[in-house]
């Protein structure tokens, strides 16, 4: 064999073994990292068992149910609508690796939007995920996701996204945004078919209380609140009180009505379900952040948004203690906590009472790795 002959084998065998390891790590990431089944889980079903047009696509997701000691009224958490939102994620995970019904049932859906864990948003610099040290030394590792559904799965976006039920236009990347596509429909996007899905299972089950978490970024006008949909105010007022007790300050939005497509709207109004959302402040998607690693996603101190609190741009306070997932993670949790308990008073026939959620302040103090679950 010729010299050159021999370099051009060697090269293709190179060329090979680099498109073998691209390969393998670009499937790797439609594996999504374990979530431990806590001692209050007594079913996991796919959401495909309430719309089976989900069955074997992105979007089926895994819906984690706790079926109470005693019977009572019925409350679901959506974590991951927003992938990169990681508060929202990270409560729905502690809910299912520790939480308890003594009455009711819970529904904990952690990645809502689960084809929106397959990738990072681009031009973004988001890290690729966070990790968090266990009690016992070990660590768990999650992704930190896009906003949207993955364009493998959806393409390509429309110029204009037309929400079906109301013709609300929007910009086209929208299409992909799970949170602008209910109720959802079947015979359109995957996304709208997730909607539709998480619609059906509302209905299905005749869910009392949806509450839908997010983050926001520091300069976003709505963020540490709660928006409510005008049936679910009385009960989202009585936990403004409750955690202004508990001195956490959170505010009180009303859902507006020509808004379409966000569960807050669209679960109110095509299910009975009281629906309700919530932002707490994640520095790591706003617009004003510094550099963007896992430290910012994860302890949220910015020099730059200290900047901006003191030229007044911002709409929550923010020095340099920053805003820690576990500020973030327990703001959520006591909320949630707030809201069970509000169901319970408005609603006395169909108690709620959740048990094992880490307070605020032990939230704080050992972390939010110490609430999770060693990998077996
Ligand atoms: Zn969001």
């Amino acid at each position: 064999m010729q010299k050159h002959h021999i370099s051009a084998v060697i090269i293709s065998i190179l060329m090979l073994a680099a498109c073998v390891v691209a390969g393998v790590t670009f499937l790797e990431h439609r594996k999504v990292e374990p979530i431990v089944r806590g001692p209050g889980v007594t079913e996991i079903v796919k959401l495909s068992k309430w719309y089976p047009g989900l069955e074997g696509t992105a979007a089926d997701t895994d819906v984690y149910i706790f079926k109470g000691e005693a019977p009572g009224g019925s409350m679901l958490v959506l974590g991951g609508t927003h992938p990169n939102e990681p508060s929202g994620f990270l409560s729905a995970v502690l809910l299912i690796e520790n939480a308890t019904m003594a009455s009711g049932t819970l529904y904990v859906i952690p990645r809502a939007n689960n084809s929106g864990f397959s990738h990072n948003d681009p031009q973004e610099g988001a890290p690729t995920g966070y990790h968090f040290t266990l009690s016992d030394g070990s660590t768990r590792f999650f992704r930190y996701g896009s906003r949207a559904t993955n364009p493998i799965h959806q393409w390509p976006d429309p110029d204009v996204y037309v929400h079906a039920a109301s013709g609300q236009t929007l910009s086209g990347n929208e299409t992909r945004n799970l949170n602008r596509g209910y109720p959802g429909r079947t015979d359109g996007t995957l996304t709208e078919k997730a909607c539709y899905g998480i619609t059906q299972m509302i209905l299905a089950e005749k869910i009392g209380l949806s509450v839908d978490l997010h983050e926001a970024s520091p300069e976003y006008p709505v963020i540490n609140a709660i928006v409510a949909h005008e049936r679910a105010m009385p009960v989202a007022s009585q936990v403004v009180l409750g955690l202004e007790f508990s001195d956490i300050t959170i505010g009180l939005e009303p859902s507006p009505k020509n808004l379409r497509g966000l569960t807050h709207r669209e679960l109110g109004d095509a299910t009975d379900t009281l629906a309700v959302l919530m932002e707490t402040a994640n520095p790591s998607q706003g617009r004003l952040r510094g550099r963007t690693d896992e430290a910012l996603a994860l302890e949220g101190k910015d020099l730059y948004y200290i900047k901006a609190q003191q030229l007044g741009r911002l709409y929550v306070p923010f020095d340099e203690k920053g805003h820690s997932i576990e500020e973030r993670v327990g703001r959520h949790l006591s909320a949630l906590i707030e809201f069970a308990f509000a169901m319970s008073s408005e609603y006395p026939d169909q108690p709620i009472e959740i048990n094992g959620i880490p307070a605020y302040d032990e939230l704080q103090q050992a972390g939010l790795g110490a609430y999770l679950r060693p990998l077996q």
